[in-house]
């Protein structure tokens, strides 16, 4: 094999096109192995539950080559059939029905199905050769170069006061996620961001009765991070920067997160306002189980009783990718920052033949790098347009 992408998430199915169509990898020479039914599997589901219908970024964010791909796309659809808003604002964002449409698009055009191994790696190891990557089915595959792109979206963040045990309380990122409520019941939704404001306007939506909390006040952002981190504005000086302590920590000031756009705050403003969802601004003290509902306290001495959890707090900061990237680490040395993220170099090399994508390269990329625009970066940086 010349190159094994570990990961079929965004970033994974984003390199593989960049490596099928803009380097000349045949595509008997690469794989992706990702442990989904289908590649991009993690991104349908998680956009799904939580009821979301429409991006945050905008229209040349896509898993396409060219950036205009996606408008293209969308003219010869909107011939085919009626489609409400596939775009929508200033920056064009895209609804879910339509990106994933293109993702499929893409999918089909490079022929990645068919380079898809389903399972999951578990173990690597590097040579002077290449890289052996272990799978869980026990199958080795010898590589000459590996991506990882792990992505973050196997580790929802669980809050210290909610304990995996007690039952009717999930994380709404959960990979095995399977706590919609069936019936009408009365929900509360942790959590102060995009996904925690779109899944109780979806459980309104449905007639439950939905209580939100949040350990902050609404934080309304257009995007996730300023648009200024796309390109040198704020780059240049993040680039400049040699201390990796103080890049995480620029990364961390510069994500916006528990932030919604203006369009989803109003929604919800709205539906607080006529006491379809009731908002609360404060931490959780504890959470028990009282026979057939649920107690949560709040340090503001609120107390909540319902019959579900839903905890949309998004995900871990720990370094992502578990056994198979700490057994490369172990196997080449390979450098972490004191975060535990890879050190790479420009080209987003971990070793001459290991690349990362997403989280894993946020210490070059800044604080895109988990997002779509950051698959995009990475692709430059691999196919050397960069
Ligand atoms: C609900 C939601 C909405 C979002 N909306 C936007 C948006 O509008 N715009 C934007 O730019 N970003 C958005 N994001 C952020 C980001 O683009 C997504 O999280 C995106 O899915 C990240 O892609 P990824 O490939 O890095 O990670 P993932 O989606 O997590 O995919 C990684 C894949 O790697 C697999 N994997 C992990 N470990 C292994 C292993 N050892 N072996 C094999 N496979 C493995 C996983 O199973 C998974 O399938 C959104 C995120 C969420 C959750």
């Amino acid at each position: 094999m010349e190159w094994l992408i570990i990961g079929g998430g965004i970033h994974g199915v984003h390199i593989a096109a960049r490596l099928l169509g803009e380097t000349g990898v045949a595509p008997g020479r690469l794989r992706i192995v990702d442990p989904g039914d289908r590649l991009l599997e993690r991104w349908r589901i998680c956009a799904d539950t939580i009821g979301m219908t429409r991006l945050r970024s905008p229209s040349v964010h896509h898993l396409d080559l060219n950036p205009r791909s996606l408008s293209y796309f969308a003219s010869r659809r909107r011939r085919r059939r009626r489609e409400n808003k596939p775009f929508a604002g200033v920056y064009d964002r895209p609804s879910l029905a339509l990106f994933n449409a293109h993702s499929d698009h893409v999918l089909k055009t490079f022929g990645l199905p068919d380079l898809h191994i389903q399972d999951r790696a578990t173990e690597g190891s590097v040579d002077s050769d290449g890289v052996e990557i272990t799978l869980s089915s026990g199958r080795k595959i010898a590589t000459r170069n590996v991506v990882l792109a792990v992505g973050g979206g196997e580790q929802p963040e669980w809050p210290n006061w909610a304990s995996r045990n007690v039952s009717g309380v999930h994380h709404v990122f959960d990979p095995s996620f399977d706590g919609w409520p069936s019936t009408t019941e009365t929900v509360a939704v942790l959590g102060g961001g995009l996904s925690a404001a779109q899944t109780a306007l979806r459980l309104k939506s449905e007639g439950h009765r939905v209580h939100m909390v949040s350990r902050h006040a609404l934080r309304e952002h257009r995007f996730d991070s300023a648009p200024g981190w796309l390109g040198p504005k704020y780059m240049v000086g993040f680039n400049r920067e040699k201390d990796l302590a103080r890049r995480r920590a620029i990364i961390t000031e510069a994500r916006h997160r528990g932030s919604v756009p203006r369009g989803v705050r109003i929604a919800l403003c709205g539906a607080a306002a006529r006491n379809q969802i009731h908002w609360h601004e404060g931490e959780v003290e504890a959470l028990d189980r009282q026979s057939d509902a649920l107690a949560l306290r709040l340090k503001t001495h609120q107390l909540l009783h319902v019959d579900r959890v839903l905890l949309a707090t998004g995900f871990s900061a720990l370094r992502p990718g578990g056994s198979v990237v700490e057994t490369l680490i172990a196997s080449a040395s390979l450098p972490c920052a004191g975060c535990g993220y890879p050190i790479v170099d420009p080209q987003l090399r971990w070793h001459p033949r290991i690349r990362v994508s997403g989280p894993l390269a946020e210490l070059e990329l800044g604080p895109v790098a988990r997002n779509i625009a950051g698959a995009r970066r990475a692709g430059d940086r691999l196919v050397g347009v960069a």
